[in-house]
C-alpha cells in the first residue's frame, strides 16, 4: 500500500507543499515540533535512508540543504536541527523515508542532551564494528 506521503505526492491527500522537484518533495508537517517545521521527502519510497539509490540520496542531501536555507531565511535566519528517524526504534511512524527540518528558534529547549558512556575500552570496538561493516 502506498505510504501517506506517496499520497501527498500522487496528490491523493492535501499539503502546505514547500517546494517539489523530478526526485522529491518538501511541505509542512502537520503536527510541528516548532512552527515552520518542514518535511522534505525522495519520491521514492522506501522506508529506510541505507535502501535508497544511491543517486536518489545524492539528490535528496541537495534538496534538503536548499529547503533547509529556505526555512531558516523565512524565520530570520533561525538555526534548525535536522532529524532522520530511521526505524521504529528510532521513532519512525511513517514508512518513507524523510528528513525533519525543524527551526529553533532563540530560547528552544536543547535537544539530544541524552548521553550514554562508553566503558574502557568499548568505543574502540564499536569504532572496530562499524569500520568492519562500510561497503
Ligand atoms: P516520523 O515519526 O519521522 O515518521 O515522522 C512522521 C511525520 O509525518 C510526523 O511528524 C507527522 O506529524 C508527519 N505527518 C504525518 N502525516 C502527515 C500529513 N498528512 N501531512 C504532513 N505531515 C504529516
Amino acid at each position: 500500500m502506498a505510504s501517506i506521503f506517496t499520497k501527498i505526492i500522487q496528490g491523493e491527500i492535501p499539503c502546505e507543499l514547500v517546494l517539489q522537484t523530478n526526485s522529491e518533495i518538501a511541505f509542512l508537517d502537520i503536527n510541528p515540533s516548532s512552527k515552520g517545521h518542514t518535511l522534505v521527502v525522495p519520491k521514492c519510497e522506501v522506508a529506510r535512508l541505507e535502501e535508497l539509490p544511491a543517486e536518489d540520496a545524492a539528490a535528496l542531501m541537495q534538496t534538503l540543504q536548499r529547503v533547509a536555507r529556505a526555512v531558516s531565511r523565512s524565520l530570520d535566519n533561525s538555526d534548525y536541527n535536522i532529524v532522520l528517524n530511521n526505524g521504529t526504534n528510532a521513532g519512525q511512524e511513517v514508512p518513507h523515508v524523510h528528513f525533519h527540518i525543524i527551526p529553533r528558534p532563540a530560547g528552544s529547549s536543547r535537544p539530544f542532551r541524552n548521553k550514554e558512556a562508553y566503558a574502557e575500552g568499548e568505543m574502540s570496538r564499536y569504532g572496530q564494528q562499524i569500520r568492519e561493516c562500510l561497503d
